[in-house]
């Protein structure tokens, strides 16, 4: 287990994830067992009602899992307490959702340091200008979410779930609401990011183009892994895809 845990940056072991009780229990997820190595780009799809938003959220640690066990590094969530939950949330994984949510009133500067203020932390300088340039917004810094194009915003959020260097990235649908072009540019952004800061990334996705950004992609079928490409292409995901719609 040692060299597991030193090896993944998040594992997921015989996770099961059960909505209400009796007649109307839905079991959103069926026992899904799943290392990221750490450094690793993965992507997960499936079709819509699969488990793909409760796998990730059990990730996070925003769902406790019915049964199974969710390891992040070598602490398993479910020995933590609400509080302790909440603080490994905001100090140890970081998150980009469809919706930037920004906060409007902030400049680009206070929404990227806000999860740090939150925490009761420093900024450090020298890694903030680097994520600034890195996700190419340095020179945005003073400006408000309103004045950005999406694309723009999306590089913002990226910059907040990366300034307190967590461990792992958690993306849901990243490139959801963006142009097929700014799209591309932004997942060129978090395969760099992996590529060369060694940051672990999981994203949802329902977007061939999108999944082929990353290493490897899991398929989820009725809450259960359905396949696993890696060095994906669109055309191999869309098939892949195209195979679990006719099961
Ligand atoms: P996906 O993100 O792949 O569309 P979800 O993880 O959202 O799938 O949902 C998986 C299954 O669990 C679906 O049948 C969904 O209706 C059900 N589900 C998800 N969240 C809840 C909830 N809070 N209460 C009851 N059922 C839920
Ligand atoms: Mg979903």
């Amino acid at each position: 287990m040692e060299t597991l845990t030193r090896t993944y940056a998040l594992t997921l072991e015989g996770v099961r994830k059960v909505y209400g009780s009796g007649d109307g229990a839905v079991t959103a997820l069926d026992g899904v067992s799943v290392g990221l190595a750490r450094g690793s780009f993965t992507a997960v799809m499936g079709p819509s009602g699969s488990g793909k938003s409760t796998f990730l959220h059990c990730a996070a640690g925003l769902d406790r899992p019915t049964a199974g066990r969710v390891l992040l590094g070598d602490t398993d969530l479910g020995g933590l307490g609400e509080t302790k939950l909440t603080e490994l949330r905001r100090g140890r994984i970081g998150f980009v959702f469809q919706a930037y949510n920004l906060l409007p009133a902030l400049t680009v500067r206070q929404n990227i340091t806000l999860p740090l203020r939150l925490a009761g932390r420093k900024a450090d300088q020298r890694w903030l200008s680097e994520i600034v340039e890195r996700v190419g917004i340095a020179s945005r810094l003073d400006h408000r979410p309103s004045e950005l194009s999406g694309g723009q915003q999306q590089r913002v959020a990226i910059a907040r779930a990366l300034v307190g260097r967590p461990e792992v990235l958690l993306a849901d649908e990243p490139t959801g609401a963006l142009d097929s072009r700014t799209a591309r540019q932004v997942l060129e952004l978090l395969r760099t990011l992996v590529d060369s800061l060694g940051q672990t990334v999981l994203m949802v996705t329902h977007d061939p183009v999108a999944a082929s950004a990353a290493h490897s992609v899991l398929f989820l079928a009725d809450g259960r892994l359905a396949g696993t490409l890696s060095h994906p292409t669109p055309d191999r995901v869309a098939a892949h895809m195209t195979r679990l719609g006719e099961w």
